[in-house]
């Protein structure tokens, strides 16, 4: 081991706090440090090569290592390193909110920028408030979202969050927001086995919610095109345009939250535009700069501003590093070689195959369900495919924290075994992956999952008598 090495294992034990890490498990083991990235690729501090199948943490959307990137940012740094966006601009910022307008859906062409996801979903819900202040409906403050869903860690994006584990040791949070149904059909609580009654009863339930809380104090309904926390849960078909009538008939906005789903996750620039819909609010961060720089950004359409453009009025929101100049230039870039390399096309092309090639593994007795859409995918895991059963927290623990997530990293493999839900392995390669990465992947969790379901054999299944499939997802009225 060299004195390098080792310096940085101390150094990341002693000083380095790592986020959403159990500290304690480092304690008798080395903390994975990653040195190096090529193409769809990361090495760690041994040399050793991983394929990234979480593209980071749903990032690097082009791979790394991409000298246009890097050289995009330097230019911009020796041009013009800083300068914030109030009250002054700077070109980059201004050709990309430019160009992202016109990417964007509608007449979303007011760009708001941020530094990363939890402070667009912040901007957003700020947004959606103030405008409803200015514009004569100053009771309109809640906020809708979905259980299980994540909107980041900011007090207000947590408090829109569905996860009650995440939230309990911060309460109070932020108060009004408000739980609906997921678009979770494996565990559809009725109409599982037709897709559009369960996606319009689903929808409905954000209909319900609003006349519970009284449509005049509900001020938006955050939702991602396709859910990632709880494994990936795609829109069923017509959801979102049903979803679209109830936020016209109630005056609430409807704010997509594209923070994993936009810029060519699932083969279009935004989620939005794949499933059809209109959004009033995008966020989106992540693959903005395929993770080159750090950028998130708030897209608003015309109507939501037009009330900050009267005299005097402003929206007294902002950040230093929102729209900093190095990311903004590095996203031009990033956007630029998307168009030049084709690679929403790539995706799209492939989607089908990543398909197939993961839905052969449901011949696994312990792959539940595969699902989701483009380059992301969840991966349940179940005791018992007849029954749906699910593992308990224990069993989930010792599955996913004591075995896959280390068996999968030393197969080569990184990627995210959660149980924010029911357990899942989440996927979300690199945008430029081809079959080779495809048919890697598959191959790697074939031989882990093989082995996971030797475990999870061993562990007691249900009597049969209880009521079914236990999953921990809540499908009950959580609030906060
Ligand atoms: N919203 C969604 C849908 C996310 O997935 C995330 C992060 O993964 C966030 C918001 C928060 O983004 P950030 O971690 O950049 O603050």
């Amino acid at each position: 081991m060299s004195a390098d090495y080792e310096h940085l294992q101390r150094a990341a034990k002693d000083h380095l706090w790592m986020h959403f890490t159990r500290h304690d498990s480092y304690r008798d083991a080395d903390v994975p440090i990653m040195v190096r990235g090529e193409g769809a690729y990361l090495y760690d501090a041994h040399g050793k090569r991983y394929l990234d199948g979480l593209a980071g943490l749903f990032v690097s959307q082009l791979g790394h290592g991409r000298e246009d990137l890097a050289e995009a940012a330097a230019a911009q740094a020796k041009e013009l390193a800083f300068m914030p966006l109030w009250s002054y601009a700077h070109p980059s910022a201004i050709e990309l909110a430019d160009k992202i307008a016109a990417y964007a859906p509608g007449d979303l062409n007011r760009v708001f920028f941020t530094s990363g996801g939890g402070e667009a979903v912040e901007t957003a819900w700020k947004l959606a408030k103030n405008y409803f202040k200015l514009t004569g409906r100053p009771m309109k403050h809640k906020v809708i979202s979905r259980a299980i869903a994540y909107h980041g860690t900011t007090q207000g994006a947590l408090s829109i969050t569905g996860l009650p584990l995440l939230k309990q040791q911060f309460e109070p949070l932020v108060p009004s927001t408000f739980r609906v149904p997921n678009t979770n059909i494996y565990r559809a609580p009725q109409h599982g086995d037709d897709p559009e009654a369960f996606g319009r009863w689903a929808a409905d339930q954000i209909a319900v919610a609003i006349e519970n809380e009284g449509p005049d104090t509900v001020a938006a309904v955050f939702l991602e095109p396709v859910q990632n926390a709880g494994g990936c849960f795609p829109p069923p078909p017509g959801y979102f345009q049903r979803v679209r009538e109830i936020c016209d008939e109630y005056d609430v906005l409807l704010v997509s939250d594209e923070v994993i789903c936009a810029f060519g996750r699932l083969g279009h620039m935004f989620g939005a535009e794949r499933y059809g819909y209109q959004p009033d609010i995008i966020t989106c961060a992540k693959g903005i700069t395929s993770g080159y720089a750090p950028l998130g950004a708030m897209i608003a359409s015309e109507r939501l501003m037009e009330p900050f453009l009267a005299d005097g009025e402003m929206f007294a929101h902002g950040y230093t590093f929102g729209g900093h100049p190095v990311s903004t230039a590095v996203a031009l870039a990033n956007l630029r070689a998307f168009e030049e390399e084709k690679v929403l096309e790539n995706v799209r092309s492939n989607e089908a195959t990543f398909r197939s090639t993961l839905e052969r593994l449901k011949d696994l007795p312990i792959v539940g369900d595969v699902r989701g859409d483009g380059y992301f995918y969840g991966i349940e895991l179940v005791k018992d495919k007849a029954t749906k059963e699910t593992f308990d927290d224990d069993e989930s623990e010792r599955l996913l924290r004591g075995f896959l997530s280390g068996a999968l990293f030393e197969a080569g493999l990184y990627c995210r075994a959660d149980d924010r839900g029911d357990p899942v392995v989440q996927l979300s390669p690199p945008l430029i992956c081809g079959q080779e990465e495809i048919d890697f992947i598959a191959a790697t969790l074939r031989e882990v999952l093989t082995e996971a379901g030797k475990r999870a054999d061993l562990m007691p299944h249900s009597s049969g008598e209880e009521p079914a499939p236990g999953a921990r997802a809540a499908w009950g009225a959580e609030k906060n």
